[in-house]
């Protein structure tokens, strides 16, 4: 069975979320076959979508695991509803969200699933403690995420372009 490198990216604004980050990591850890390597520490950055809603806690965690995207997923899926994940509006408040950003080198799309996910390079939330984990890292199909950056900077000068005024927000202990 292989093993692989994944990044996973957390985030929550209500029920506590520290606790909630912190307790997701933890439950990451305990899937089969599946060890925290690393974690970026806590951000807190203001939300996308609506904004009658507080301030979220992100971030990213460093996995490695010999489960399948897919079962992975399911099993990210089943640590939100445990932690009382509801879903209301789209992008809206939540106790928990967990995404698959990248699987090893794969290349994922199908209807429950898309990998790289496609907010990586569009959010700070994401990518700033994406970056503190690994500042090489790249984007398979893509470049060093770090020069996706530049790149998307110079050529796209869009205002939905992301600034949650992400900021670090301490070490996670767990
Ligand atoms: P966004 O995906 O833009 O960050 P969100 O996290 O709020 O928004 P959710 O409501 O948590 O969206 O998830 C919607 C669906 O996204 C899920 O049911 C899942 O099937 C799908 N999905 C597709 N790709 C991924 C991925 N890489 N990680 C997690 N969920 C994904
Ligand atoms: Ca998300
Ligand atoms: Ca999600």
């Amino acid at each position: 069975m292989t093993n692989n490198i994944v990044y996973i990216g957390l985030g929550s604004n209500i029920e506590q979320p520290y606790v909630q980050i912190k307790n997701a990591i933890n439950a990451l850890d305990g899937l089969p076959g599946t060890t925290v390597i690393a974690d970026s520490g806590y951000y807190k950055s203001r939300p996308m979508g609506p904004k009658d809603q507080p301030d979220y806690i992100n971030a990213v965690v460093k996995i490695e695991t010999a489960l399948e995207a897919k079962d992975l997923l399911t099993r990210c899926q089943q640590i939100e509803h445990r932690q009382g994940r509801v879903r209301s509006r789209r992008w809206g408040e939540r106790s928990i969200d967990i995404d698959v950003l990248l699987f090893a080198d794969q290349q994922i799309k199908t209807d429950k699933l898309t990998v790289p996910h496609p907010g990586i390079s569009q959010r700070d939330f994401v990518y700033l403690p994406l970056l503190k984990l690994d500042p090489a890292i790249a984007i398979p199909g893509k470049m060093a995420l770090k020069d996706l950056l530049h790149y998307d900077e110079d050529l796209v000068k869009d205002e939905s372009k992301s600034d949650y005024g992400c900021q670090y927000a301490g070490d996670i202990d767990r």
